[in-house]
């Protein structure tokens, strides 16, 4: 029997990276492991799946699970749970994991450790570590009475292999019972946007009050295009209007943790830190050369954002294309 549980997230079938990451977790663990998926197209993981070394693909593309409905998905995954019992059970610290997990916590009696940073996994033996305190510390959290423990890792902080080619993971589908939902999704309203969303992004161009006005944001697209990147902003140019909050980072925005972050005119508020202080490279453009930033920043530039982005942008072309 498998001892470890990983639960993909996908878009129609497509696997998202940040699941790639735990299913190299789970392989490189030495422990048999299975996956889990829900929603239309779950089954085409199976191959994706198998290629990791997965054995069982439990699945449901039940029309109750179409779309994320938190009761119906807390109830197909404590289902699994229940009835396997894995030692184990990894997810991404994705906006939808942090809302269903405490929940699949509760149901099964489980304890959940969100958003990881680390991750040492052996057979099935599991070591974590969280930030807490907008980064200025962290924790290693230890499971007490817990058949399962949940697992919840941040995306990029873990290695994404790609699944070897020829094996496809035994498809076992979740018998879904009837429900009587007290809330139901209706229809999901894509977002304008076809950027990498920003929890995804391996780099990330970040703008701050110090960008003077909205129309400056063009030299982070710019910068964030020749890197292959996303852009995000603070909370104050948020608040102001200039972009949309789902490009917010922060305590009251997204938690990211990119191999290259690059903050410019942002001051480096607890609140942004909150939000970005996991990034593996942290570059901080700033004319202020006291600015918070720079004491979490790698790499430091002190001067005019709207000066060095055209600058950054120009010898990155230089060097990329
Ligand atoms: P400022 O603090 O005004 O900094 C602007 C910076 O730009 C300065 O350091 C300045 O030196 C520099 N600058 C100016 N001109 C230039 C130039 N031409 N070139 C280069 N640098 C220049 N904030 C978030 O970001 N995310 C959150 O999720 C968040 N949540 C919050 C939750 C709560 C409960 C509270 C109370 C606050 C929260 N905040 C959050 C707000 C946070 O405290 C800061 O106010 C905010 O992050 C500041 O944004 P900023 O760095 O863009 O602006």
């Amino acid at each position: 029997m498998s001892q470890i549980l990983v639960f993909l997230e996908h878009k129609s079938g497509q696997i998202k990276k940040s699941s790639l990451e735990l299913l190299t977790a789970a392989k490189n663990s030495g422990a048999p492991f299975d996956a889990i998926a829900l929603g239309a197209g779950a089954k085409a993981l199976a191959e994706v799946a198998g290629g990791f070394g997965a054995q069982s693909l439990f699945v449901s593309e039940a029309d109750v699970l179409k779309t994320y409905n938190p009761e119906a998905y807390t109830q197909a995954v404590a289902l699994v749970v229940k009835d396997k019992k894995p030692a184990v059970l990894l997810a991404t610290a994705s906006l939808t994991c942090k809302d269903l997990f405490p929940r699949v916590g509760a149901k099964t009696g489980n304890g959940v450790a969100t958003d990881c940073t680390t991750l040492k996994l052996t057979g099935t033996d599991a070591q974590v570590r969280r930030p807490l305190f907008a980064g200025k510390a962290s924790v290693e959290v230890e499971f007490k009475n817990s058949s399962t423990k949940i697992i919840l890792m941040r995306p990029n902080a873990l290695e994404a292999q790609q699944p070897a080619a020829g094996k496809s993971a035994t498809v076992s589908e979740i018998t879904v019972p009837p429900m009587d939902l007290k809330t139901i999704v209706k229809n999901v309203v894509q977002g304008a946007s076809a950027k990498v969303d920003l929890t995804e992004a391996k780099v990330i161009v970040s703008g701050g009050r110090g960008l003077k006005g909205p129309e400056n944001f063009k030299l982070l697209e710019e910068l964030a295009t020749v890197l292959g990147g996303s852009v995000g902003a603070s909370r104050a140019v948020v608040d102001a209007g200039w972009v949309p909050h789902d490009m917010q980072v922060g305590q009251t925005g997204k938690t990211v943790s990119p191999s290259l972050y690059i903050a410019c005119g942002i001051s480096g508020a607890i609140q942004h830190l909150a939000g970005m202080s996991s990034s593996k490279v942290i570059v901080a453009i700033n004319k202020d050369k006291d600015a918070p930033i720079f004491q979490k920043a790698t790499y430091g530039i002190v001067g005019d954002a709207l000066e060095i982005l055209p600058l950054l942008t120009a010898e990155f072309k230089k060097l990329l294309q």
